[in-house]
Order: structure tokens, then C-alpha cells, then sequence
């Protein structure tokens, strides 16, 4: 199955035509030959088709936004950066935990923002309302911007931009591999690449349309070529009988592969790594069910310490005893296969 994204339909918000990236695309699908049909908000879609909620959501993976960033501010976004960078929402993949299902719902289409001239001037002020401190921005909060670049180009215009600022970095991550055009780009080490890594087990039950964990491997080892700072994320980390195992082969086998594919004299010592435990809130429970009837996902609440969040959102998370061995056990584990990376955070 080819993961090229290419949607079944698009809509645009008639003010997109005003940039001249809202006015490529549109021409561009409807050169194509799809759908495309405005709407009067990029935030409420009518006419994503499907009888039951699996089905509506499928479609709406398959559905893309075309649309204009009208907020003057960008939300917070702890632990990883200071901002969220608000480039894209959503993406094409189909991962039963994706964090996404609380904030977004049953139907969480694809968007892009074509006034990516005036998020970058949003971005250039809170970099200077911060001096002479540096301010990290965070570009996949709210999806795998990945995708959809081949289309817009958002991340690599993002990355020039941070490439000239010298007190602004830049993050994302991605599940994806289709990395060609952002290895040429002048980045001057201001924005760390991330990849999204999890064991097999848990690749193979909840990450449906996603690249395999191996071509994401392969694809950082171009990202590192290509001098950016390179990270993963080992996320989300479940409990299941043999969890030590299947992630000590995770870490074990991604550090044998980078090693063939890493320049010579790479060290692991520019390397970060962030572990995210896994969590869901009451209303990510309720959409995944009914979107994935089937899952096996664990989300027994009696089972899990609750606990409230950044957003307000009450979270299930593992138990703090479970929570303590799973730290320890990563924090070991990074140091016996990437003795100098640095560990952000595990929660
Ligand atoms: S790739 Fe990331 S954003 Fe996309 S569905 Fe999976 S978890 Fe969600």
C-alpha cells in the first residue's frame, strides 16, 4: 500500500485564494480532477460522508482542508518546546491511541494553514518577547506535519526560517519517511527532526497507515546526513506481557541500524530521546470506541492513576510504581545503546 497521501476530496476557505499557496493548491486538485469545494470555516466541515463512525472517520483521513490561521497567538506546549508552531492539523495515519482523538474528535480531517507568512511573523514576535532567552517551538503538536509537506512546503519554509534566527529553534516529529526535500535545506542545526519509534507489537496492532518502524530508521539515517539534529520518541509505551523485551529490541536494533547508516565518527552525544508513557482522558476513550469498535487498546480506568492535565483534560496514566519501573528501565536502557544522548524527559 502506497502511504503517498493523496485526498479523496478537498475543501478551502474562499479567504485561502488571498495567499498564493491557498491559490496553487486549489488549482492543483482541481487540475487533478478531485472534489473541491469551498467551505466557510476550516473549523466545523459538513459533507465528510460515512454511515458509522469508523467509516466517517476513515473518510475524513481521506479529506483534506485548505485553510487561513486566523489566531494571533500560539498555544503552549510543555515539556517539549515553549510554543506549539501551528502549521498542519491532523494527518493521514490511523493510530488507535493517536493523542489526537481527545482534542479533535470522531472526524479529524487533514488541515493546512496558507498564511504561512503570517504564522512566521507570529513566531518572530514570541521569539522576541522572550530575549535574550531561546524559544523552542514545536511543529507536530497537533499532527504529523509530514504528509502533507509535498504539497505545501510549510516545514521547509519553516526550517529556512529558523535556520536565520539565532534565537529560535525549531521541532517536530514524524512517523513518516518522505524526508527528500527537507535533507537540502539550510537549517544551521536550529531544528531537531524527531521520528516517532515504537516496538513491533505495538506498530502492528495500533499504528495502521503508517511507514514501519524500520523505514523510519532509514530515513533518520538520511536526516543525520544531512547534519540536522536528529531525536526519537518512544511513544506511546504500553505494559503488556514481555514490554522489557520488545522495547529493549526496539532500542537495541534501532542502535545497530543508525550505526550503519550514521556518517563516520557519529556519536550518539547530539541525540535526544523523549519516552511518553501511554495515557488517554474519558473522551479520547469514548471516540476511539466507537471509531475502532474492536480495539484492544488497555484503557481500563480502574487500572490507571488519575490525573489532571495541561489542558484541563483529566488523564489515565499508569500507576507511579508502574511508572517508576518504566523509567528506570528506559533511563538504563538509553544509556547501555546511546551511552551520550541526551534524555529530555520520560512522563
Ligand atoms: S501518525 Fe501521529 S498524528 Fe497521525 S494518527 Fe498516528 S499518532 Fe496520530
Amino acid at each position: 500500500m502506497s502511504l503517498e497521501f493523496v485526498p479523496d476530496r478537498v475543501f478551502y476557505e474562499p479567504d485561502a485564494l488571498n495567499y498564493p499557496l491557498g491559490k496553487t493548491l486549489v488549482e492543483r486538485f482541481q487540475k487533478m480532477g478531485m472534489s473541491v469545494s469551498p467551505t466557510t470555516t476550516h473549523n466545523r466541515i459538513t459533507g465528510i460522508p460515512g454511515d458509522t463512525p469508523s467509516a466517517a472517520y476513515r473518510e475524513a483521513k481521506r479529506t483534506l482542508v485548505i485553510g487561513v490561521r486566523r489566531s494571533k497567538t500560539f498555544q503552549s506546549c510543555k515539556p517539549s518546546a515553549h510554543y506549539q508552531l501551528p502549521l498542519v492539523t491532523s494527518c493521514p495515519g490511523m493510530c488507535e491511541y493517536c493523542y489526537l482523538a481527545t482534542t479533535l474528535g470522531k472526524k479529524p480531517y487533514v488541515r493546512v494553514y496558507v498564511n504561512l507568512e503570517e504564522i512566521l511573523g507570529i513566531t518572530s514576535n514570541l521569539i522576541q518577547e522572550r530575549l535574550p532567552e531561546i524559544t523552542q517551538f514545536e511543529g507536530a503538536a497537533t499532527s504529523d506535519p509530514i504528509p502533507v509537506e509535498r504539497y505545501t512546503g510549510a516545514l521547509k519554509q519553516a526550517i529556512e526560517f529558523f535556520g536565520r534566527e539565532q534565537n529560535g529553534r525549531f521541532r517536530f516529529v514524524t512517523k513518516y519517511t518522505d524526508v527528500e526535500s527537507l535533507l537540502k535545506v539550510r537549517h544551521e542545526g536550529h531544528t531537531r527532526f524527531r521520528f516517532s519509534l515504537n516496538c513491533a507489537e505495538v506498530v502492528q496492532k495500533y499504528e495502521h497507515g503508517t511507514p514501519s518502524p524500520e523505514e523510519r530508521i532509514i530515513a533518520a539515517g538520511k536526516v543525520l546526513m544531512a547534519e540536522y539534529p536528529l531525536g526519537f520518541i518512544i511513544a506511546p509505551i504500553f505494559r503488556f506481557d514481555g514490554w522489557q523485551e520488545a522495547y529493549r529490541r526496539l532500542l537495541e536494533g534501532t542502535a545497530e541500524e543508525l550505526a550503519k547508516r550514521a556518517p563516520s565518527g557519529w556519536s550518539s552525544e547530539r541525540l535526544s530521546l523523549e519516552f511518553i508513557s501511554h495515557r488517554f482522558t474519558a473522551k479520547a476513550k469514548t471516540n476511539i470506541l466507537q471509531v475502532f469498535p474492536n480495539t484492544s487498546l488497555p484503557m481500563e480506568e480502574d487500572e490507571r492513576k488519575f490525573k489532571y492535565g495541561q489542558f484541563g483534560y483529566g488523564k489515565y496514566v499508569y500507576q507511579p510504581e508502574e511508572m517508576k519501573e518504566m523509567k528506570e528501565f528506559f533511563q538504563e536502557k538509553a544509556k547501555e545503546y546511546f551511552p551520550l544522548a541526551q534524555v529530555e524527559y520520560f512522563i
